[in-house]
């Protein structure tokens, strides 16, 4: 009994010192190094111009910033893609270390993950099928259906409003499919980031258009688990200030957004 207890003990003491030991590899920059940890990101691919796939390529400017960030600070990484609305619970499982996808920092979210430092300003638009003229505000949206992306802030605002305005909200798992749904006329509205609906209707055809200024304003942020990573956290932050610094941010916005 005394001698599985010392065993024990002596295996916790064991896992203990390694994990001190890969962070301090990490603090003294062995970038590279064998056994060095990857840090698992979850992205959201349906995401342009923040991120896509192009020919199984990821591309945009979180997964640019991500890299250069990551560059920039001597950490390894690894993206994995899902849908928006599983990154926090997959983070809270333990299955990612930080995620970029266009996620804005809010104040429920601040409960479970940390955020680094804005990196973005963005904000809610709403939107139509192309030749709506019924649809100036969100006061036009009584007895119509709004369609909003699962687990983001325009689902939020949706819900939030729905009851007073007297709207009823459909919930998609991506954009496309949420885009889709107002194009073909199944849903009368939606609600998406201004940045995003703006960049999909200027690069195709969608059949849709924005209608009146934001709703909303907000910056987004990468996220790592609360009280976790402060250490990861504090690298990510020194990488994008050094960014903003250097040039290569911008860089990276104009690669997108052009000037
Ligand atoms: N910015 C929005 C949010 O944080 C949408 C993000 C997304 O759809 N990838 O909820």
């Amino acid at each position: 009994m005394k001698k599985l207890h010392f065993i024990t003990l002596l295996l916790t003491l064991t896992l203990v010192l390694s994990a001190c030991g890969t962070s301090d590899e990490g603090k003294d920059g062995n970038a590279g190094g064998e056994g060095e940890k990857v840090y698992k990101v979850g992205v959201d691919t349906t995401y342009p111009p923040f991120e896509f796939k192009k020919d199984g390529e990821y591309k945009g400017i979180d997964i640019e910033l991500i890299n250069a960030i990551a560059e920039n600070q001597g950490f390894e990484i690894e993206l994995s893609s899902m849908d928006f609305g599983g990154i926090i619970p997959a983070m809270q499982a333990g299955e990612l270390d930080i995620a970029i996808a266009g996620m804005s920092i809010t104040d429920k979210r601040k409960k479970v993950v940390d955020f680094s430092d804005p990196y973005f300003e963005a904000g809610l638009s709403l939107v139509v099928k192309g030749g709506n003229t019924d649809i100036k505000t969100i006061n036009d949206l009584k007895g119509k259906t709004v369609a909003v992306k699962k687990g983001t802030t325009g689902a939020t605002f949706a819900q939030e409003n729905a009851k007073e305005k007297g709207f009823e909200v459909v919930q998609f798992n991506d954009s496309p499919a949420m885009f889709q749904e107002v194009a073909n006329g199944n849903a009368d509205a939606l609600i998406e980031d201004y940045p995003v609906i703006a960049y999909a209707i200027a690069q195709k055809e969608l059949g849709l258009e924005i209608v009146g200024d934001r709703l909303n304003g907000d910056q987004y942020g990468i996220a790592v688990l609360k009280g976790e990573n402060q250490d990861l956290l504090e690298k990510i932050n020194k990488g994008l200030k050094e960014l903003k610094e250097n040039g290569k941010y911008d860089e990276i916005l104009k690669t997108y957004l052009g000037e």
